[in-house]
């Protein structure tokens, strides 16, 4: 799939322009030991910099099965990374209790879904048990552009095509990093599954059949986070994206653009 665009964007980081006075910037020896006066205004002006850094956010992909932890994990690391944009899906599937429609998802009509599909709208999409998920083209790149890092929720599936996007496109090969979360163990998913107590026995069947399949791609994601304690593994997923987020294959141009 095409996934044009990817640009570079302006993060400015503001300085404020350092004056420097002549011989402010070293006290003279008969002036240790007495009152700090402010450096004369008249004094010569030696250099004013302006500093901005070009620079492309990150696009974060966070997969792992069903029940494992993702929503609950990625809302801890969104609570202390708030410059996080989280890029809302649109899913045929029904909202669960709780759920409200564009906070979790766009929960959308097979007809509507199918339309925005027709057109384009989606960077990648899949169906996924019996239902279908699309990432809005909208949701990520013009924040990616303007410097912001955007996370995925998103599956095996939808986590290959933006793999493959990335393989036509250095600037998005760039900016993406993929993150698999893994259970302890695989009854972890189960009981989990059955904790949160809000899919049907039915859909928590489907959910479980899948889960060694989707581990068994490990291999397509730069990490893994095994979410056993949550804080840890909340830390440790918090990490890699801080880690992420300064490379310099981020930063178009040079570091100081005056
Ligand atoms: P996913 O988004 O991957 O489907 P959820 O975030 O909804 O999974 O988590 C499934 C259930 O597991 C929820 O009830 C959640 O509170 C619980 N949970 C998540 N992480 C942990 C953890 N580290 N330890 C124990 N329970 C967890
Ligand atoms: P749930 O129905 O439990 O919210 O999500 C089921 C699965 O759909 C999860 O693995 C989740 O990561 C995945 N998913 C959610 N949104 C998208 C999307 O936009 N694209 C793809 N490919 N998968 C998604």
């Amino acid at each position: 799939m095409e996934f044009p665009g990817v640009g570079t964007g302006v993060c400015r980081r503001k300085f404020r322009p350092r004056i420097l006075t002549a011989g402010a910037w070293r006290k003279p020896e008969a002036a240790r030991g007495r009152r700090r006066r402010p450096p004369a205004l008249s004094g010569v002006v030696i250099t004013v910099f302006k500093k901005i850094m070009k620079k492309s956010g990150s696009l974060f992909v966070v997969s792992g099965p069903s029940g494992v932890g993702k929503s609950t994990l990625v809302e801890r690391v969104r609570r202390r990374m708030p410059e996080l944009a989280f890029s809302i899906s649109c899913t045929t599937r029904p909202p669960r209790g709780g759920e409200i429609n564009g906070r979790e998802y766009y929960f959308l009509s097979q007809e509507e879904f199918e339309e925005r599909s027709r057109r384009g709208e989606f960077i990648e999409e899949a169906r996924i048990f019996t239902n279908r998920y699309g990432t809005l083209r909208e949701e990520v790149v013009r924040r990616m552009d303007s410097g912001v890092p955007v996370l995925l929720d998103i599956d095996v599936q939808g986590a290959r095509q933006i793999r493959a996007a990335a393989a036509a496109d250095a600037r998005l090969a760039a900016a993406v990093v993929m993150v698999m979360i893994a259970p302890p163990s695989l009854d972890t998913v189960e009981r989990r599954l059955r904790g949160r107590g809000t899919d049907s026995d039915g859909q928590i069947a489907l959910r479980l059949a899948a889960v060694r399949g989707e581990l068994a791609n490990f291999r397509l994601y730069d990490y893994v986070v095994v979410n056993d304690d949550l804080d840890t593994a909340a830390a440790e997923l918090e990490s890699v994206f801080r880690a992420a987020a300064l490379r310099t294959a981020l930063i178009d141009g040079g570091l100081f653009n005056d």
